[in-house]
Order: structure tokens, then C-alpha cells, then sequence
């Protein structure tokens, strides 16, 4: 049916003419970067809509990662999960640190912290864990464990842009949270990121490092990096923040129906998620690799693109790590399917989508039934 390519996900866009609206104002003033009115713009609004009060916002996710890790001063093993994008252990390597990996729960795919204690060390200084797909962390028990320990928390907070905890936004946890502003993420300015803390302190500080280290435009005061978002990526930010709320209903509306439509196959399991989550994604989970290469093909053949969001599990990039076994995460990733979820996507879209995987994985069922 479909001639166009459907690909996992499209970047929620606002009309041309509001960025270039934009735009003009930044050809007007010659101001593009060197945190210019734009950005102090996206950042106080950004920090309105989700309810946060620091907003600290970089080129790029991976940088506000690092830049967080920098701002605590964290130097030897960080706990993380292997159920992420490779960015998560990356920025940890960057910054000379290293990843100690603990397997995730089953059902949520998020780090499971039962079993984070057993992989502390003399040499731990923090914890970094994902809200998978925008699916909350268990935030209290790993706030207890890292209290006891006395260890930092960085929430990798990239696909949680619209989700909320307890009432609050879930960028208001851990020491601090780091998201993503990239072209696929749920609030995108093309690249970009932010670092979001509760204490002023750390907030002064992440301005400082992403500006070279100056503090006052005199005086030098750490060892900073250039990690500035630019006017044209605020802009862009900007624009897309006014359909942020719309986006986050859509995705709401589409999940639902993904789910309503593939709950009638007996084979397929779902991520069990927290109730303010973004439905940023659609992950399947299949009962072998076998039928998810079966189903991906056969999508395939049809021009619809789903990713496998993540695989492999991240422990197994053996050029980077020693391999340790990770068998929950790697089970997982063997057999999750992200399906195309994004606001161009039409329903009707879905519903081809949803009928071709019950023809492929219910027609064995059926013959047997017979
Ligand atoms: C996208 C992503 C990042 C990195 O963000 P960039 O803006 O692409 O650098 C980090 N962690 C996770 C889990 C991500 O999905």
C-alpha cells in the first residue's frame, strides 16, 4: 500500500514561516550566538512549559552528559545501563570515567536497581540511569541507594522531554537531569540539549563549562569547553515548543491505538510503562529474533522502516568495553521492534501497519486453531 517510506520517526516541525519569523530577528541583530536573547528565550520558556527553574541548554544531548559529569567533578566507575543509546557510555568514556553496567528489569527495560548495590565499588562515583522510551526510573529506590553510598545521580533524561513524576517534571531528579534536543526527539531544536538542576550552584557552574570556563566574561574559572546552543537552533527550539503540547496528545492518541490494534497478538509483549510517560515510542517485543526478522522484512518490503531501538545491548560493543553479561538486556534487545510513531504519521498509517503484523504472527495461531 504505502509508496512513500515510513521510517520509524519524523521530527515534530512548526510552519517555515514561524522559524523564519525567527530568523529575521537574528539577520536584524547580527547576534548568533554567545548565549543571545534566543537562547535565554528558549531556555525561560522551555523552563515554563515543563515546570523546571534551570535550564542549561548545549549543542547537543551527549554534551549535556558530559557537561554534567564535569560539573560533579566525577572521576572513576559511573553505574549505568546497557539498555540505552551508545551516547549514555560514550559521554561516560569521554570524560575518563568508566561504565559499570547493571542489567535491567524485564518489564520496564530500565536499570533495575535490586541489583545496582552488588556492582559498587571503592572506585563508584555515580549513577546514570535512562527513563527508557520516556518511562520513569525506579527514582525512589535509587535515590536511597545513592544516599547511602553517598554517590551523584545524572538522569540521561534523553527521551523523557513531557514526562512527569509525582506531579513534577521528571527533569526535576537526581543531582542532574540531561536531555535531548536532537531531530528525533520529542522537542527538537535540529542538535542540541540541556542540563537541568535544582541548585543554583551547579547551574552557574554547566553555564560556565559550556562558555570555555569564564565566568563574568573575565576571568577564567574552570576547565570549560565550547558547548553553546546557537540563535538558529533556539529559533528552530523555539518554534517547535509552541506544538510541544500537541505532539505529546498525538503520541498519546497513537499509542493508544497501536495498542488497542496489537494486544489481539498472543505473541507480542509490551514495555510496562508509567502512567506520565510521553509515549514517545512504540516498542514490541517479540518472542524470538526469529519473528522480529520476519516482521522486519516483511515491513520492510513495504517501505516501513521500524528501528531496532536498542541493539545490540550496549555491553556487547566489546572494542569499547570487556564483555560482561548482561543476559536480561540482551534478551530484550534481541527482540524489540520500534514501530513508526511521529505526528505526520495518519492513523490509517497505523492500521495498515497493525494489520500487517496480525496477518504475519496470528496466521500460525489460526491454521492451529482450525
Ligand atoms: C539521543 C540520545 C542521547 C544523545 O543525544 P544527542 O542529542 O543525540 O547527543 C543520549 N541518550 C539517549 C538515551 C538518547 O536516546
Amino acid at each position: 500500500m504505502s509508496l512513500k517510506n515510513i521510517y520509524v520517526t519524523m521530527p515534530t516541525l512548526a510552519p517555515l514561516e514561524e522559524v523564519n519569523e525567527l530568523m529575521k530577528g537574528i539577520w536584524e541583530s547580527g547576534i548568533m550566538t554567545h548565549n543571545g536573547p534566543l537562547v535565554q528565550r528558549f531556555e525561560k520558556e522551555v523552563g515554563e512549559h515543563l515546570g523546571v527553574s534551570n535550564v542549561v541548554s548545549c549543542v547537543n544531548g551527549t554534551f549535556a552528559l558530559q557537561m554534567a559529569i564535569r560539573a560533579l567533578k566525577l572521576k572513576g566507575e559511573i553505574i549505568t545501563t546497557p539498555f540505552t543509546f551508545i551516547a549514555t557510555s560514550n559521554s561516560i568514556l569521554w570524560e575518563g570515567c568508566t561504565p559499570v553496567f547493571v542489567d535491567i528489569d524485564s518489564e520496564t527495560f530500565n536499570i533495575d536497581p535490586q541489583k545496582i548495590e552488588e556492582k559498587i565499588t571503592y572506585h563508584t562515583v555515580a549513577i546514570m540511569p535512562v527513563h527508557v522510551f520516556g518511562n520513569v526510573c525506579d527514582i525512589e529506590v535509587i535515590d536511597v541507594i545513592a544516599r547511602k553510598h553517598n554517590l551523584k545521580v545524572i538522569y540521561d533524561a534523553a527521551h523523557a522531554v513531557g514526562v512527569n513524576y509525582k506531579g513534577k517534571s521528571v527533569f526535576q531528579y537526581g543531582d542532574i537531569s540531561c536531555t535531548s534536543f536532537h531531530a528525533t526527539k520529542m522537542l527538537n531544536t535540529t542538535e542540541g540539549g540541556a542540563c537541568f538542576t535544582n541548585s543554583e550552584e551547579l547551574d552557574a557552574k554547566l553555564r560556565r563549562i559550556r562558555f570555555f570556563g569564564f565566568e563574568n566574561h573575565a576571568d577564567i574559572v574552570e576547565d570549560g569547553t565550547n558547548a553553546k546552543m546557537t540563535e538558529v537552533h533556539a529559533a528552530v527550539g523555539l518554534a517547535n515548543l509552541k506544538y510541544l503540547d500537541k505532539a505529546l496528545e498525538d503520541r498519546k492518541q497513537k499509542y493508544a491505538c497501536y495498542k488497542n490494534e496489537l494486544s489481539k497478538i498472543p505473541s507480542l509483549s509490551f514495555q510496562k510503562i508509567t502512567e506520565d510517560c510521553n509515549y514517545g515510542y512504540f516498542p514490541v517485543i517479540f518472542k524470538d529474533e526469529a519473528e522480529l526478522l520476519k516482521v522486519m522484512k516483511a515491513l520492510n518490503d513495504e517501505n516501513i522502516y521500524p528501528r531496532r531501538y536498542f541493539y545490540p545491548s550496549i555491553n556487547a560493543f566489546n572494542r569499547l568495553f570487556p564483555y560482561i553479561s548482561m543476559p536480561i538486556s540482551e534478551d530484550i534487545s534481541s527482540r524489540i521492534l520500534c514501530l513508526p510513531l511521529y505526528y505526520t504519521l495518519t492513523i490509517s498509517e497505523i492500521e495498515y501497519i497493525t494489520s500487517l503484523l496480525v496477518k504475519l504472527l496470528n496466521e500460525t495461531d489460526f491454521t492451529l486453531d482450525r
